[in-house]
């Protein structure tokens, strides 16, 4: 492979950093290199499975390799730079990456009723802001920085899994892409951090356990679709008509619901897959039963279920967490309905885990949004 044909940001000075390539960028690398194939596979247990980054750590490379990889390459790797737990076990990952930008990944733990650890759920970040603007979210104020890279997204559940791993015994079980930017955006990345991510020779997650969100890029669904990726599809709704989409989602006036609804065909008659949607309830706003009535119909696009999240409010938006009286009508207007939705409570509310707050703490510069 020819470094000229790589992406800017995955150079460093002159040396290729390897986290930033996916699994046959890093085979073409070693091929250009004169490597054997299987040398691919053991740079790349090194980085994902051993979390190493100094080639001299490299024990089954020989000296003489170790020395032309220091030469022609690096290992970037994020830093952590501090973790919040909150009183519900929820911990707040706040990552330094190389170039001096901040992203968050939160660790969810679920305990069963004898309080032994049921699931590890780990919400990963995809670019460093994001420039769709919606209303509600904090990451939205920050404007859009730049995208991750495969290594960068893979480093924060490598990281999350060694702390899960010394707290409870175990690596983490599901991992959803809900953090800090949206994943489709970052289409290539997003989709080569998952193929990383389940291969044997790194944590070798099931796709079943990973869930990729969508705002509702419908060229990226079709293309998940057509390309056969198996991990699972969330499309964050967050209001069942246009107008009110309209008004805290940018996105929508360009990709509105029948646009979507025409991508969500699509991806199910193509994989077969059921898809879940995300779905904020808001105070006051797309808590009534009309908006109940008009959720029940999205959800017969396609075999779906729906995850109605109780909003983690954030400083200077009006919107607001719905009320417990509404949200018990509007699920029980939607079981009336017979649609398959499930209260997700927000967690770690003491810790600001709302993605996208504890970065515009620390302080980030402003980058762009849709329209800006
Ligand atoms: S909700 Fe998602 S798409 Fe919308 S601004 Fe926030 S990170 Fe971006």
């Amino acid at each position: 492979m020819n470094t000229t044909e790589l992406p800017e940001a995955i150079i460093d000075t002159k040396k290729i950093n390897l986290k930033s390539l996916g699994r046959a960028e890093l085979e073409a690398f070693c091929t250009d290199m004169g490597l054997k194939r299987f040398r691919s596979d053991q740079l790349f247990q090194w980085m994902y499975q051993k979390d190493v980054t100094d080639f001299n750590q490299m024990t089954n490379l020989s000296k003489d390799l170790r020395q032309k990889l220091t030469e022609a390459a690096v290992v970037g790797s994020i830093e952590t730079a501090s973790q919040q737990r909150s009183a519900d076990g929820t911990i707040k990952f706040l990552f330094s990456l190389p170039d001096g930008h901040r992203v968050e990944a939160v660790m969810i733990p679920d305990f069963n009723d004898d309080e032994s650890v049921r699931r590890l759920t780990v919400c990963v970040s995809s670019q460093v802001g994001c420039v769709f603007g919606c209303s509600f979210c904090a990451t939205g104020k920050m404007g859009f920085l730049r995208h991750l890279h495969p290594g960068e997204i893979v480093d924060q559940v490598v990281k999350i899994n060694a702390v899960t791993e010394e707290l409870y015994g175990r690596g983490i079980s599901n991992i959803v892409y809900m953090g800090m930017g949206e994943p489709l955006h970052n289409y290539k990345a997003v989709t080569e951090s998952a193929a990383i991510i389940t291969d044997e020779k790194s944590l070798g997650l099931s796709p079943k356990r990973i869930t990729v969100s969508t705002v509702g890029l419908t060229k990226q669904i079709r293309k998940i679709a057509d390309e056969g990726h198996t991990f699972r599809l969330a499309v964050s709704l967050h209001a069942a008509s246009d107008e009110k989409r309209d008004k805290i989602m940018p996105i929508n006036s360009s990709l509105n619901l029948s646009a979507l609804r025409e991508a969500v065909e699509h991806y199910h008659a193509k994989t077969g897959l059921p898809l879940t949607y995300e779905y904020l309830l808001f105070d006051d706003f797309n808590d009534g039963p009309e908006d109940a009535r008009m959720l029940a119909k999205i959800a017969r696009w396609a075999p779906s279920k729906i995850n109605i999240i109780m909003y983690n409010n954030v400083a200077g938006v009006s919107l607001q967490r719905a009320r417990e009286d509404r949200l018990d009508a509007f699920m029980r207007a939607l079981r009336d309905y017979h649609v398959r939705a499930t209260v997700r409570r927000s967690r770690g509310d003491d810790i600001d885990a709302g993605c996208g707050q504890l970065a515009i703490r620390e302080g980030q510069a402003k980058g762009k949004t849709i329209g800006s």
